[in-house]
């Protein structure tokens, strides 16, 4: 089962829930009991970030023997 964080608006404080799949279930702040809550998205994967040696050899010239 995943865990999804929640922030409450109310107070900010981050409430971490195990979440079934497709679950509805309110999420009540564990400070303030508030239901106002989102949910975070904790993205951290690198997009597009300085690949030595990626899959494609793509030279950006065309002179690479690589290249085609
Ligand atoms: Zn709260």
């Amino acid at each position: 089962m995943p865990i999804f964080e929640y922030q409450c608006v109310h107070c900010g404080h981050i409430t971490s829930f195990l979440e079934k799949a497709g679950s509805q279930e309110i999420h009540v702040c564990a400070k303030c009991n508030s239901k106002d809550t989102k949910k975070i998205f904790s993205t951290f994967s690198v997009e597009g970030g300085a690949s030595s040696s990626g899959d494609g050899f793509s030279c950006p010239t065309g002179t690479c023997s690589f290249s085609g």
